[in-house]
């Protein structure tokens, strides 16, 4: 049918995210060991600006992430949403940032290869059975559950399932939770994202939500505080000494084409604090 066709679609974004990260990394953009394990080779040559605009991405939804966790001094949980494959928890081991649990949702399709891969390296099964405790690890074919790990196969179009199966895997609502979605929202219809992030407002009473997207989208339904600024303004704001470092990998001819870039996407974020942790005022 069309919408399994549109579908297919949305889930090929993944290996572009994936191979665009795999292509920055590789030339030393910044750092992540793990990626290899989920795209083998180091693919084409991406434009610089892309490589740029992923390092400005990676860099910015990090900050925020780790800020939020460390207000949290990891008594928290995170839900990366649409998380592809992306590598997030095994940073969070080695930076010995890992909070209480890190839950990851996509369609069951790109989850299955995600699991597959996690079964099949070691450098990714290691860490999962290291932080896990009992020996009643769930790893079938379409979700993974460990102590601290978890990925859910689900549509994030349909609210009720999504609940119950996070809830199934023990989600707990009175944690300090960050939701993160990047470049996932904009597949849905601005109907379906405002469920997802009323629902998101109205589960959990300590929240962060980060949002990667197009500048237009930005939503804020339910939550007490909210800000968004766009890629340049954020790309302006990291480390100007690792900015000066990654400036200098690939000569880049038209800095206007960055310029251009950058403008079109943002980091929106919105934020609940019953607790006091004090992430309404987490900014850069
Ligand atoms: N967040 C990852 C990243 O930044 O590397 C992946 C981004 S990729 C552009 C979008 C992801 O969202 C894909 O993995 C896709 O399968 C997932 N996605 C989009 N719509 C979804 C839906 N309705 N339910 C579950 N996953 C969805």
């Amino acid at each position: 049918t069309d919408t399994d066709t549109a579908d297919e679609a949305v889930r090929t974004t993944c290996d572009d995210a994936t191979t665009c990260k795999r292509f920055a990394t590789s030339k030393g953009y910044w750092k992540d060991p793990y990626i290899q394990y989920f795209v083998r080779s180091v693919g084409e040559r991406k434009a610089p600006e892309i490589n740029r605009g992923y390092y400005a991405r990676v860099q910015g939804v990090n900050h925020l992430l780790d800020a939020f966790i460390k207000k949290a001094e990891c008594d928290c949980q995170i839900i990366n949403l649409g998380a592809g494959l992306d590598t997030t928890f095994w940073r969070l081991k080695d930076e010995n940032l890992m909070p209480r649990k890190f839950f990851e949702v996509d369609f069951p399709t790109i989850v299955a290869r995600k699991i597959h891969n996690i079964k099949t390296k070691p450098p990714l099964s290691k860490p999962i059975i290291e932080t896990h405790s009992t020996d009643s690890l769930l790893l079938d074919a379409h979700s993974l559950d460990s102590d601290r790990y978890c990925i859910i196969g689900a549509d994030l179009r349909d609210i009720s399932s999504l609940d119950e199966k996070l809830k199934k895997f023990q989600l707990n609502p009175e944690l300090p939770t960050l939701l993160l979605s990047e470049c996932v929202l904009v597949y849905m219809t601005p109907s379906q994202s405002s469920n997802l992030v009323n629902w998101a407002a109205e589960t959990f009473h300590t929240a962060m939500f980060i949002n990667y997207e197009q500048k237009e989208r930005f939503l804020k339904a339910g939550w007490e505080h909210a800000d968004a600024l766009d890629m340049m303004t954020i790309y302006s704001m990291l480390r100007q000494d690792d900015v000066a470092r990654i400036e200098r990998l690939e000569f880049l001819d038209e800095k206007e084409l960055l310029q251009q870039l950058l403008q079109h996407y943002s980091i929106s974020w919105a934020a609940k604090d019953k607790l006091n942790l004090g992430n309404g005022s987490l900014c850069f």
